[in-house]
């Protein structure tokens, strides 16, 4: 794929990231007619037709041990509880944790379609990302003194992943070896330095590597630039979604799996139709990101978008020596379709992005897609060509949650006001949900902390238009990125 500029009115990149969102939902309005006879374009071949598919080829899961766990028996019949979750990634898991500390005597019951980490968390990059989505774009607006306020809370998210793993002997290969980001145009470079002065306003150090330094770092031709802070982790993910799960376990919350939601009735007492049987409570929290508006919730306002993993055989001590990158960060470029590539315990490479599909009628994504995954493949060797021939071992994709301003939103809403949320995450939801698990905790229990002032909290996420709309312009978006970029990039 040719190389792509970041767009010179966006100085970092998760607002590149926004813009991205942004391209894909502009002009909605007007164009409802264009949105018609779409459904054939949307189709992909590889896309299965329910919410699950048969088959995933996740390193993580393969990592975690999934297919020798235990996935916990479906609720049958008609129940009776005092909390209801709907989903067991990260979200769920996380108010699970702290809805079961701060309300304790409480009857909580997580309800999951397939097994804890099935979703984005069991499949994501590992990235336990610094700061919150929207951070940046807060700052930007409300200044870097109330940034750096929300940094500063949001640090809670992997202080809690490391309290886990401290107080419950949770084991999910947490690495905090900081992260990097790389330019590859000069004007990448340009906007990298914009970034470290707003990192410098927020109380984050970062350093900056260029000529030989950058090629001590991450040796790779494709780079000129790279910003590092030593803030953030890589872990494996699976690990961390399969060992929360005995933690909530323990403390009195009772998971369901292999239970699929099928309705939600809400009321002053909601009524939750699943599969094989319902369950009723007077608070309800959905932990369900990209995953959302399938159960028809935030329809329109979060977008279902795809992004795509692959994982490498384990390189050679000789193949590490010849790309740098000792310090095992988490690294990134910043191109609009930007990758995102770290280490493993055992010596692989994961790398994700490149291209980020969403499907027409907000359909999930497929467990793989072959063209993208073709794209990540080239990718790797054009950033590492020290590289080429590596195998290629796994290669899998997951659904995120996206909003057309990249902040997420977590709250509470519905008529009786007891209907408690934390979506789109905009693919930054690793240590982000920790913090929302929290917020929906301390919303429910009355409880007042840094964490319920955050901006995000009760946040309106705007309207993204139609959805068949919605990915023919995405579509033309990436189109038009690729035919522009691919003129202006040396
Ligand atoms: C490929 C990929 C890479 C990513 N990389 C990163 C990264 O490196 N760093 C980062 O911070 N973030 C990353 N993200 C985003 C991050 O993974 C998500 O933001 C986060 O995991 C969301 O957690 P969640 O619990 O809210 O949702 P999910 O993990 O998606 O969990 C939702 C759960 O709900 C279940 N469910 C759905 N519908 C129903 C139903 N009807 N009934 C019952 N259960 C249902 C699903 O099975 C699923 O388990 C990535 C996402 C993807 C897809």
């Amino acid at each position: 794929m040719s190389e792509q500029k970041e767009s010179p009115r966006h100085k970092v990149r998760r607002v590149s990231r926004r813009s991205f969102i942004a391209g894909a939902g502009l002009g909605a309005a007007g164009m409802w007619a264009a949105s018609r006879g779409l459904e054939r374009l949307g189709d992909d071949p590889a896309r299965p037709p329910e919410l699950y598919e048969y088959f995933v080829d996740n390193f993580w899961f393969k990592s975690a041990g999934l297919e020798n766990q235990a996935i916990n028996a479906p609720l049958k019949g008609h129940h009776q509880a005092d909390i209801v979750i709907i989903g067991g990634g990260f979200t769920g898991l996380a108010s699970a944790y702290h809805l079961s500390e701060l309300m304790p005597g409480k009857k909580i019951v997580l309800l999951e379609g397939a097994c804890c980490g099935y979703g984005a968390s069991g499949r994501n990059g590992g990235f336990c990302d610094p700061g919150l989505p929207g951070l940046m774009e807060y700052a930007a607006s409300a200044g870097l003194e109330a940034g750096r306020r929300a940094f500063e809370a949001s640090t809670f998210g992997i202080a809690q992943i490391k309290q886990m793993i401290s107080e419950h002997g949770l084991s999910c290969d947490f690495e905090e070896n900081g992260m990097i980001e790389a330019a590859i145009t000069e004007e990448q470079a340009a906007s990298l330095e914009e970034e470290q002065k707003v990192y410098s306003g927020l109380g984050i150090k970062s350093t900056m590597f260029t000529g030989n330094a950058l090629k001590e770092a991450i040796n790779s031709p494709r780079y000129i630039a790279a910003l590092a802070i030593p803030n953030g982790a890589i872990l494996n993910p699976a690990k961390l979604a399969r060992g929360m799960k005995p933690i909530v376990e323990n403390r009195g919350v009772e998971v369901r799996e292999r239970t699929v939601v099928l309705r939600v009735h809400p009321g002053k007492i909601h009524r939750i139709e699943t599969e094989m049987g319902d369950i009723t409570a007077p608070a309800l929290v959905l932990g369900l990101d990209g995953y959302a508006p399938g159960l028809g919730f935030f329809r329109n306002h979060v977008m279902p978008m795809s992004s795509y993993v692959i994982a490498t055989e384990p390189l050679s001590p000789a193949q590490w020596q010849s790309i740098g990158w000792s310090k095992r960060w988490g690294l990134s470029d910043i191109r609009l379709l930007f990758d995102y590539l770290r280490p493993t315990v055992d010596g692989r490479i994961v790398i994700g992005g490149s291209d980020y599909p969403c499907y027409a009628h907000d359909a999930l994504s497929s467990g793989n897609n072959k063209p993208v995954i073709e794209l990540l493949t080239q990718s790797l060797f054009t950033t590492f060509p020290q590289l080429e021939g590596l195998r290629i071992d796994h290669a899998w994709g997951g659904t995120m949650g996206i909003s057309r301003d990249y902040t997420p939103s977590v709250g509470v809403m519905g008529e009786y006001k007891n209907i408690y949320y934390g979506v789109a995450y905009n693919g930054e939801g690793v240590a982000f949900a920790q913090i929302a698990g929290r917020i929906i905790a301390e919303l429910m229990s009355g409880e007042h902390s840094a964490l319920t002032e955050l901006f995000v909290v009760n946040h309106p996420i705007p309207y993204m238009g139609p959805e068949n709309l919605r990915f023919l312009l995405s579509e033309a978006y990436k189109t038009f990125l690729k035919w522009t970029n691919g003129k202006k990039v040396k």
